[in-house]
């Protein structure tokens, strides 16, 4: 088969030994004989993969007894519209940070349900960097804080979070989730589209603070009601299984190459490597985001005139560098580098960069 370095931004690698496992299991699901493609959703075998997958992510991510886990459809966008008619009732204001192109859109789905209003905003940096967290000022009627950890369009990430104390904090960490170390009892409500970190797309995982169930309103229809799907263990209705079964082998993949922390290590490794490539470049390369909110899953850059751009992105993909053509609101260049990328693909790019400019810098 061909070499190829896989650098796109979602759906995204797999860890080739995870492919292999899917592979080998495809028309036996552990002795049953039977494809987890053909099997009930009430099933034990389903049942087992459920709970498990539920397991794996509470002990990697330390979530307290206190949360549930629930893995759900519609992707992130589908989240956007939940957040609002779940929590934002009446008489409550809903208050957003606005850090790049997917935090913009679930503002605009907010405002669809509610009261909305934005705290701090990047816009105006072209969403170049993160808005600040220090001295927001949260509405007193706030029926949350929304905020976006990873904006994989612009390459920004936020470091550090901040306490909203009796408001719940929410966030989206579709394109960062499980990459870093993370504290969950900050946040009463997480949720990510599996599709960048964790698995295929078509499940979202969602974590959420039991105590903020109770105040979902009776009138959210059951599909859109987070308490539903709590109640029922994620198994209201068909899940996507084929989704949570591979998110499940993700989950293993990650626990078994050093956990959270380990990922963390390595996803410093492969940004640092790419972020000293572009800095030593002598202008060469030039990052998009700012130094202080550079993101370690995504890196934007451009190339030093539009001309030589083009032709980089041409040989990089002779070379099997896929996917490094920026997202169609940003332009220019974008490395993804979630979980599964291994450091050694980073290094190849960087070497491959390297040599790009000796021969036409
Ligand atoms: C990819 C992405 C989304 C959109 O996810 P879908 O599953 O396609 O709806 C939302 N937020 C962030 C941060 C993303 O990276």
């Amino acid at each position: 088969m061909k070499q190829v370095y896989n650098f796109n931004a979602g759906p995204a690698m797999f860890p080739l030994e995870v492919l292999q496992q899917v592979q080998a299991e495809l028309r036996d699901l552990q002795g049953t004989g039977l494809s987890v493609l053909e099997i009930s959703h009430r099933s034990k075998e389903y049942e087992q993969i459920n709970e498990e997958t539920q397991q794996l992510l509470k002990e990697l991510l330390g979530i307290s007894s206190e949360y549930d886990v629930l893995f759900m459809q519609g992707g992130a966008s589908t989240q956007f519209a939940m957040v609002p008619m779940n929590f934002l009732t009446e008489g409550r204001v809903a208050n957003y940070i606005e850090s790049g192109t997917w935090s913009h859109k679930a503002v605009e789905e907010a405002k669809k349900i509610g009261r909305t209003e934005i705290l701090a905003s990047s816009e105006a940096d072209q969403f170049r960097k993160v808005p600040d967290l220090q001295g927001l000022k949260i509405h007193p009627e706030a029926a949350y804080v929304h905020l976006t950890s990873n904006e994989t369009i612009a390459g920004t990430q936020y470091r550090d979070f901040i306490s909203t104390g009796e408001i719940p904090l929410i966030v989206d960490m579709s394109s960062d989730i499980l990459s870093r170390e993370i504290n969950v009892s900050n946040f009463s409500l997480i949720y990510a589209g599996a599709q960048k970190n964790l698995g295929p797309s078509g499940v979202t995982v969602v974590i959420v603070k039991r105590e903020l169930l109770h105040r979902i309103p009776n009138s959210i229809p059951n599909m859109m009601n987070y308490q539903v799907h709590a109640q029922k263990n994620s198994l209201y209705n068909t899940p996507p299984v084929f989704a949570v079964y591979m998110v499940n082998l993700m989950l293993k993949w990650i626990q078994k190459n050093g956990g959270v922390k380990g990922m963390e290590q390595r996803n410093q490794l492969k940004a640092n490597l790419i972020y000293r490539t572009i800095d030593n470049s002598e202008g060469f390369y030039n990052g998009l985001a700012h130094v202080e909110s550079r993101s370690m899953m995504n890196v934007t850059f451009s190339v030093v005139n539009d001309e030589l751009e083009k032709e980089f992105l041409r040989q990089a993909e002779e070379n099997g560098f896929v996917g490094l053509k920026g997202h169609r609101d940003a332009g220019h260049l974008r490395v993804s580098m979630y979980n599964a990328v291994p450091y050694e693909q980073c290094k190849a790019l960087t070497d491959f960069m390297d040599d790009f400019q000796k021969r036409f810098g």
